[in-house]
């Protein structure tokens, strides 16, 4: 193929993708709606995609941005000028590695485990099946926070971490940070925030005179903050942060081995060989926009929750599970009408909105991650949930088959075997081998899903994935 026929076949695959700009897609992506910015990030990746951040003396341009990156989140987070951190290529390595680096803090725990609350992102669970810590769980109340006592009564001589979020993802609220910070720090063990999705939103709102609860190191007991650079840093996907309160707590992390012939390898993160490109377009990004801009973007962004959040309120047929802290916004029904209708006539109507399916009791929602590009065209977005909910009201909750509903109720997801997956994504409407994979409309499937307990659901996921990932030969 021609440079040219390989960029038209590449701009004719994107089609099919989310937007990632405009703000209509509200989950994912995160769109300043800064054309400056977005143009230097572009720049940056392209002038940084050969480099290599294997070594940290042979790019020392990579090492200088990292720094930097490192010292400004610092300086967000009230941190100590003990601090270190290191650039990581997103929430999930970050969580990761504040896991693997409290276990291997304690090689005296022979089965180590963490707390953490069940409102916790899943790269938490991933954390543990890599890692082999066992979580334990802390159910959340109403407010879906956590108690502290709770906390800190599920703390015992084989904890190695407690974690909590700042906000969590699911409902975007912040979780009681001081007091299970304090409780750990007590029992001498490490606290980790995970601020994946809030660290650069919080300290803005903190300024812009918003109420928030401690939750940087200005609180004593945090040992270690997570923050992602590629969700409101609003950088290019594959940069988030790893704060440590000092170089103490983050000696575990770092790895170096010379038993082999070739170069000693020498790492802070999980990847070896990777490239700079997302740290250097996250560094021109944080630069273009800066402190000020941050702040205006935030200012923006927080109104926008706050229209949102009464717009909302006020749709015969919705109602919001819990007020946002920050710029999350969940969504449900009051049962007149189902969730994943809505969501399908939201994407009728151009809009991405993102299904939750019932966890603990609680019904099926939407999620909002809402960017600051999208606060322009909040009126729109309202009118368009007004319409959705309309027509999902006139239709009422989506059924499911009671007689498929009965069969996905008895299955067992450990014994399943090919066939069997093979069979439940053909009735559920999933064809991986189909030109679009999943149907237009997904109430029908996600209905089903929900039914559908967590460990069928992974196992049902999973089998499709595996499906998905077949490859093109000639
Ligand atoms: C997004 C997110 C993560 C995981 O981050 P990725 O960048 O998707 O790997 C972890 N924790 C929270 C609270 C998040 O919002």
């Amino acid at each position: 193929m021609t440079p040219s026929d390989v960029l038209a076949r590449l701009r004719t695959l994107q089609e099919g993708d989310l937007p990632t700009k405009g703000g209509r897609t509200l989950a994912y992506v995160y769109d300043s709606g800064l054309a400056d910015a977005d143009d230097v990030a572009r720049q940056a990746v392209a002038a940084f995609a050969d480099s290599n951040g294997l070594d940290p003396t042979a790019f020392p341009s990579l090492r200088e941005m990292e720094n930097d990156l490192v010292g400004f989140a610092a300086d967000l987070l009230d941190a100590p000028d003990t601090v270190v951190g290191s650039v990581t290529s997103g929430g999930t390595e970050s969580v990761l590695l504040a896991v693997q680096s409290a276990r291997d803090s304690r090689p005296d725990v022979d089965r180590p485990r963490m707390v953490i609350p069940s409102t916790a992102h899943a790269a938490f669970h991933k954390a543990a099946h890599y890692f082999r810590v066992e979580p334990v769980l802390v159910d959340v109340g109403d407010d879906f926070r956590p108690d502290p006592a709770a906390m800190a009564d599920a703390i015992d001589g084989s904890t190695v971490l407690v974690a909590v979020s700042a906000p969590s993802y699911a409902h975007g609220v912040v979780d009681p940070v001081a007091d299970v910070a304090a409780a750990a720090q007590e029992r001498g063990v490490r606290c980790h925030v995970d601020a994946c999705i809030g660290g650069w939103v919080l300290p803005y709102a903190a300024r812009l005179g918003r109420s928030v609860p401690p939750w940087t190191f200005a609180v004593d007991g945090v040992t270690s903050i997570s923050v992602d650079l590629h969700k409101y840093g609003y950088t290019p996907k594959g940069a988030s942060l790893l704060l440590h309160r000092s170089p103490a707590h983050r000696r575990s992390q770092l790895f170096a081995s010379a038993r082999w012939p070739g170069y000693t390898m020498l790492n802070s993160t999980m990847q070896s060989t990777r490239s700079g490109a997302p740290l250097a377009a996250a560094w021109a990004v944080v630069r273009t926009i800066g402190d000020a801009g941050y702040e205006r973007l935030t200012t923006r962004v927080l109104d926008g929750v706050d229209r949102l959040v009464e717009g909302l309120g006020a749709i015969e047929g919705l109602r919001l599970p819990v007020r946002p802290d920050s710029t999350l916004v969940a969504v449900e029904t009051d049962g007149s009408c189902d969730v994943f209708t809505i969501a399908d006539e939201m994407a009728a109507r151009g809009w991405f909105v993102q299904p939750q399916m019932r966890f603990a009791g609680h019904p099926p929602n939407l999620h909002l991650t809402l960017s600051a590009a999208t606060t322009d065209s909040l009126d729109e977005l309202l009118a368009a949930f007004a319409d959705a909910v309309a027509v999902a009201r006139e239709r009422g909750p989506v059924q499911v088959d009671p007689g498929v509903a009965e069969v996905v109720a008895a299955l067992d997801p450990d014994h399943l075997g090919d066939e069997e997956f093979d069979g439940l994504l053909a009735a559920a409407g999933l064809d991986p081998a189909g030109s679009s994979v999943v149907p237009d409309r997904m109430a029908e499937v996600n209905a089903l899903l929900d039914l559908a307990s967590p460990e069928l659901r992974e196992a049902v996921l999973k089998a499709f994935l595996d499906r998905l990932q077949r490859p093109n030969r000639r």
